[in-house]
């Protein structure tokens, strides 16, 4: 039996010139359509090489960012829009396209442009009565407020991308707020390009810390939050009755998911790679326990073991939808990685 609430789609890059030119041979073969991935150990004996793993989505070197906003984006869009917490984090080792999936370029967007677009389009579409959903009339109205949030969890520790500082952000709890982050920028946006400018904003800021794999991939996990809050008015003769739905959408680039022998940690660098590893072991936990308690089991769930998982508390299991998208570099050389990979991935099942 499958976590309903956690799904898992996987998607491989393609092998880069540089690869190519070194000489890199693929070691994984994908099936779309029946979401398969096989992946081979060209260091081993033929008997027990090859691996199988399926999961819920599978995306090959051609699939393109549109297929994806579709089977991924839009059943988060259409909760969301029903007052549904969603997630999506991406996860894998440095260079697999977490940060390509997740913001894509000018050409072709990726999950949270086309996400963004997509609200944008609807919001509009619903508050001016050209979609009413199926409960609009003469006597409802619809409105919405979107407030955007951007921050990083480096080191376990929280920045407010949309406003940098030292200051130490803390995450609080309250009956009416619910868990939120005490001090952290909340951006009213009119318009998709309000939340486009607050995007490349905060990803400019973000911190980068450069690792021998990728000079320019990060060893942070940020958190991109869109919150919807839709508001019903219901006129009859005598009063306005008003309804409100709130929901939010987290967008989550993970950290690199490599070992630190890997990328040649030491010092500092393993002193962050234990604590990336600390918020990514949380997450797998906090998930593999929401499957078992869903499967009827009674478990402690152990969200307050980590940042990242204490921050999305309210974003993980109940009613929420949470994908897993695991990004896979097919190249030989990373293949231990890319099966750690797939092993995480499946365990999240
Ligand atoms: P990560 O964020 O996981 O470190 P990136 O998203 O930066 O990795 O991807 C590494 C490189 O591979 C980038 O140059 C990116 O453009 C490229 N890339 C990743 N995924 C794809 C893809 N599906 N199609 C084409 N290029 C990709
Ligand atoms: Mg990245």
């Amino acid at each position: 039996m499958t976590n309903d609430g956690v799904r898992v789609a996987v998607r491989t890059r393609p092998i880069s010139k540089k690869e190519q030119q070194l000489g890199s041979k693929c070691c994984l073969v994908l099936n779309q359509s029946r979401a398969e991935v096989e992946i081979t150990d060209f260091k081993k004996q033929e008997k027990d090489a090859t691996k199988k793993f399926t999961f819920d989505f599978v995306y090959d070197v051609g699939s393109e960012q549109v297929e994806l906003f579709k089977e991924l984006g839009i059943p988060l869009l259409d909760r969301a829009i029903d007052g549904y917490n969603g997630t999506i984090f991406a996860y894998g080792q440095t260079g697999s396209g977490k940060t390509w999936t997740m913001m894509g370029n000018d050409e072709k967007p990726g999950l949270i442009p086309q996400l963004n677009a997509d609200l944008f389009r609807r919001v509009t579409d619903i508050s001016t009565g050209k979609d009413e959903g199926g409960e609009g009339s003469e006597s409802t109205t619809i409105s919405f407020l979107i407030t955007v949030g951007y921050v990083e969890i480096y080191n376990e520790v929280i920045m407010d991308l949309l406003n940098p500082s030292d200051k130490k952000l803390v995450i609080r709890e309250s009956p009416d707020k619910g868990v939120y982050i005490q001090g952290a920028s909340q951006v009213v946006c009119k318009s998709e390009s309000d939340v486009m400018r607050l995007v490349n904003q905060g990803s400019a800021v973000r911190k980068v810390a450069a690792t021998q794999m990728n000079a320019t991939s990060s060893r942070s996990h940020s958190v991109f939050t869109i919150k919807v809050e839709k508001r019903t008015f219901e006129k009859t003769e005598e009063k306005t009755k008003e309804t409100m739905l709130t929901s939010k959408i987290n967008l989550v680039d993970l950290a690199g998911s490599e070992r630190a022998s890997k990328t040649g940690a030491s010092g500092d660098t393993l002193k962050e790679g234990a604590a990336i590893n600390k918020s990514l072991m949380t997450l797998g936990k906090v998930i593999n326990a929401l499957g078992d308690l869903s499967k009827g089991k009674s478990v402690h769930i152990p969200y307050r073991d980590s940042q990242l998982t204490r921050l999305l508390q309210e974003s993980l299991g109940g009613n929420a939808s949470t994908l897993m998208l695991a990004a896979l570099s097919p190249a030989d050389y990373n293949h231990d990685e890319t099966l750690t990979t797939l092993q995480y991935a499946r365990r999240v099942k």
